[in-house]
Formats: structure tokens, sequence, C-alpha cells
């Protein structure tokens, strides 16, 4: 009994209720501040039912093969348990905005995807992931990554709760349209390159229009990154060369950037949020994405800014406000009957 309470004296510190991490406050400032995290049952290891931490691992084509444990070194400040390292505080904060993104979903009576994702912390890579981005969610193996920042001064983008909930939302947009989280898509199965790159589009706008409109801030990304690119109040309009082409075959040199049209689909989103709330806005890209899902056609991602107007029919200030943004937004697309009034 002396023994194990001194043991847990030197390393569990079991009494400590709260730890440090760094949030956004509401006017969407950082700062470090005490949290609960009250799901997170191993703070060391980084272990709860939203997720389960692992260092390193190996990700290839045949998914992810898990690294060992996590060993967040801490110590006892005044009560609120501080990590001795960047990567504790890194660790410790994306929990918090991965727990609180379910907590979102939930407080608005979605389902979500599945909990219980892996959280690998600088995984070993086949891929070039880390070119991309320093926070990303890997499709069908239902699992986070994390690398550790090396070339920006903002905000950690695996702290920040835009780029978090960005990933939370390609988690999300995968059970919407795909359901068991460790299924492999349609659209890469099909191998057909333009229909995983238009789909890739779709779900980078889906990713965006989750972070913008769970957090309410346009610009989530800015705390980290200076990238007016991606701001949904610009006038972006999809031309049609932001298309995939429809004959691609693989080729690394000449990659598809998704970004650009998955913008255009996030801002129509926002137009809507603009002339009613955040939730009225995020709920038509939820119902929209399924329909769009159900229909399988994949090549035609112009369909579910479509979808998304005639939903918003029934609304007087969305219906409005979605026709006017489809018109403006998707100028090559023909206007469902529901707007031609
Ligand atoms: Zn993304």
């Amino acid at each position: 009994m002396v023994l194990f309470w001194f043991l847990a004296g030197c390393s569990g510190h079991p009494l400590v209720d709260q730890v440090l991490v760094l949030d956004r406050d509401e006017d969407g400032s950082y700062g470090l501040v005490p949290r609960e995290l009250s799901t997170l049952e191993d703070r060391q290891r980084l272990v709860g039912p939203e997720g389960h931490g692992y260092r390193g691992g190996l990700l290839d084509a045949g998914g992810y093969r898990e690294g060992g444990s996590l060993d967040i070194a801490w110590v006892d400040e005044g009560g609120v348990g501080v990590s001795v390292d960047e990567d504790g505080l890194i660790l410790w904060s994306f929990y918090g905005q991965l727990a609180g993104a379910w907590q979102d979903l939930e407080d608005r009576g979605y389902q979500g995807p599945e909990r219980g994702v892996a959280i690998a912390y600088n995984p070993v890579s086949v891929m070039d992931f880390q070119a991309a981005e320093n926070a990303a969610y890997a499709t069908s193996m239902h699992t986070f990554l994390l690398f550790p920042d090396m070339l920006q001064h903002g905000v950690p983008l695996a702290a920040n709760a835009g780029v978090v909930r960005h990933e939370f939302g390609h988690a999300w947009f995968h059970a919407l349209v795909v359901g068991d989280p460790h299924a492999s898509p349609a659209w890469i199965d099909d191998g057909v390159v333009a229909e995983a790159n238009a789909v890739a589009a779709l779900n980078e706008g889906f990713a965006d229009t989750t972070a913008t409109l769970l957090l309410d801030d346009p610009a989530f990304i800015e705390a980290s990154l200076d990238m007016p690119s991606r701001d949904v109040r610009g006038d972006w309009a999809a031309a049609p060369e932001d298309y995939p082409d429809p004959d691609a075959e693989l080729n690394l040199l000449d990659m598809y950037d998704p970004y650009v049209l998955g913008t255009v689909f996030a801002s129509m989103a926002w137009d809507v949020r603009e002339a009613t709330d955040p939730d009225t806005a995020l709920d038509l890209a939820v119902r929209s994405l399924t329909t769009w899902g159900e229909e399988a056609d994949w090549l035609n991602i112009d369909r579910y800014a479509v979808i998304y107007a005639e939903l918003a029919a029934s609304d007087p200030l969305a219906g409005p406000a979605a026709c006017a943004s489809l018109a403006a937004r998707f100028p090559h697309v023909e206007e469902p009957p529901s707007c031609a009034r």
C-alpha cells in the first residue's frame, strides 16, 4: 500500500483535475488555459473513449501499424498538470479539441463519426503526408495523423480548434457517405482518378463547412497560417478549370488541388449562414451530403450544391440565400426549379 502511493505520487498525479492546454476563446484568440479533459482517462498515454494515442508507428497503403504508447511527461503546478515539453502540450490540446468536436455534434443532435480513433503522433510514412498538412485524417484507417510542427510560428495546427474540426469533418464525411469507418470508399475502389479527385474537393469543402460553422469562424486557419484563399467570405466561384480532368490518370507531378473547389462549397454554406445561423447552414450541409452520398454519382459534385439549394427552399431565409449563392458561385450549373420562382 505504501509502495503504491509512493509510485502514484511520483508518476501518476492522481489528484490533478485539470491540465494546461492551448485553447481558443470566443473571439478566436488562443491562450494557455487549464481544462478538465474529463473524458481523457490516461493523460500520460493519451487514451480515452474518443481516441488512443500512439507514438510513431508505420503508415502505408495497408493501413496504420500502431507504434508504442505515448509517454507524456508532466508536473503538478498548483493542482494543474503541465506538460514539460511542446509535444505533450500539443497532444493534450488536440485531444481536447477532438473531444470538443464530438461534443459539438452531440449538442446539435448528430451522431457523428464512430468514436475511438487511433491518434498517430509522428508516424513513419511511405506517403508524403507531411508535405501537405501536419494534421490529417486518414480515410478508412479511422486514424488521425499528427506531425510535430516545423515551419510555422502561429498556433500549432494540431491545437487549432478549426483545423481539428476540419479533420474531424473528414471523418464525419466518411461516416455520412460510406458508413463503416474502416471501409474503403467506393470512389477509391473504382480506381477512377477523376472520381477520387472530385470527391476530394467536396470532402475538403464539407470539412471546412464543419469547421467554420461549428466555430462560427469563417477564417479559422488564420491563427496558424496566413491563407486568405481559405477564407469562406471570399467571392470564390467555381470555374471549369477547377474541376478534375475526367480522363486524368495518376500523375504525381500534376496533382489536382481539391481546396480551390472545396472553398467554394464551404463558402456557399457560409452565405446561407449569413442569412440564417450556423446550425441551419450546417444542417443543410449534413442533409445534402447524405442525399448526395445515396445518389452515388461520384463525379457530379455540383449536385451537392443543387441539393443544398433544393433543401433550403423550405426555409424562407435560407432558400433565397442558397439560390443566390448557387447562381453566383456555380455559374455553369443549371438552377433547380425551386430557385426559379
Ligand atoms: Zn482536409
